[in-house]
């Protein structure tokens, strides 16, 4: 990351962070979100992911929420995911979810968290379907890293979990992971962290990225290469090309709201494409996650309001 961007990174995410901002944002609500969050409810989500499906592009729902703070909460957010999936099923289209684990509760109670989680990915393995559990800051990584793991030791591989570029532990945790066969999405990492344990230099997380995929791809495993980014999309293809590697092998995933013509037509490519739908009304942290990610994401829900 270069001094621009860390900067204006560090900056968002303080303002975001402050009460007044907060309050501010979410007085004027889901109009400045709305470019990033596909629906408030399940069922708007559903139809944008039919009409993502209509362009080759498969999707992951997340149900909206995270760092709760009473552990009834956590049980509202579960049964969200199994009506999602009895509602995947239901409806025919082509997506499977994507969950945060402070939202089942793991900052509260690790281990209710755990069967939280366990209890969606069994029903997802129901329908032959498939969860991805989201990282987020550091502080969580060894404790998610953790359950996805014992899920497999379980049994139950139809979960997987993601790995952020940025965290210097990312190659032995990558190793690691994918002997014991849990699916990983590779990202370069949406949170603040400190030197010791981060890359702080874009080129350096660029560099740790490509490692990361090419452990993947080398090998033969399967992987979710998650970047909007030129300098990863247009290098794994190029990479994919002279290795002779299948499209088949990987998928590239982006957000909803960002970059959706360039998305179908990696789909029309014949590139496997899924793209991050979230939903849901607690859509703040989400959002100002997005808009520290860039300035030009801050233009785009500019561009949004005056539509
Ligand atoms: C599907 C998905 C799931 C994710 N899950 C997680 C997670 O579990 N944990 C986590 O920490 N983070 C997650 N992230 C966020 C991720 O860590 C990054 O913060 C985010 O993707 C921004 O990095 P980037 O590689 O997309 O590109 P950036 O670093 O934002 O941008 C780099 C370059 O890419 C190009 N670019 C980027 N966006 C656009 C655009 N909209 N239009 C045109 N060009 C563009 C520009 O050239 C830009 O300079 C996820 C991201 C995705 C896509």
């Amino acid at each position: 990351m270069n001094l621009g961007s860390t900067l204006y990174r560090k900056t968002m995410l303080a303002i975001a962070g402050s009460p007044a901002v907060k309050k501010l944002s979410l007085k004027y609500g889901r109009r400045l979100a709305g470019r990033f969050i596909a629906s408030d409810h399940l069922q708007g989500a559903l139809r944008e992911v039919a009409s993502l499906n209509r362009m080759g592009v498969m999707a992951t729902l997340d149900a909206l929420g995270e760092s709760i703070r009473h552990p009834e909460e956590a049980k509202t957010y579960r049964d969200e995911y199994l009506k999602l999936l009895d509602a995947i099923a239901d409806s025919g289209v082509r997506a499977n979810v994507s969950l945060k684990p402070t939202q089942m509760g793991l900052a509260l109670d690790a281990e209710a968290c755990y069967h939280h989680i366990r209890e969606i990915v069994v029903r997802a393995g129901k329908y032959g379907n498939f969860v991805r559990i989201d990282m987020e800051d550091s502080s969580y990584t060894q404790a998610t890293i953790h359950i996805a793991v014992r899920l497999h030791r379980e049994g139950l591989k139809n979960a997987g979990t993601v790995l952020q570029a940025y965290l210097r532990r990312s190659e032995g945790d990558a190793r690691d992971l994918i002997e014991k066969g849990v699916p990983l999405r590779l990202v370069k990492g949406a949170y603040r962290e400190p030197a010791d344990i981060a890359f702080q230099r874009k080129e350096e997380t660029l560099a740790s990225f490509k490692k990361l995929v090419r452990m993947h791809l080398d090998l033969g495993v399967y992987t979710a290469v998650a970047s909007h980014d030129d300098a990863v999309v247009g290098w794994v293809k190029e990479y994919a090309r002279e290795h002779g590697i299948p499209k088949d092998r990987f998928e590239f995933q982006m957000l909803y709201g960002l970059r959706t013509a360039y998305q179908a037509r990696l789909a029309k490519e014949g590139y496997r494409v899924r793209c991050y739908v979230p939903y849901g009304t607690m859509w703040y942290p989400y959002y100002t996650r997005r808009l520290a990610e860039k300035p030009a994401n801050l233009w785009l829900v500019v561009k949004h309001l005056l539509r």
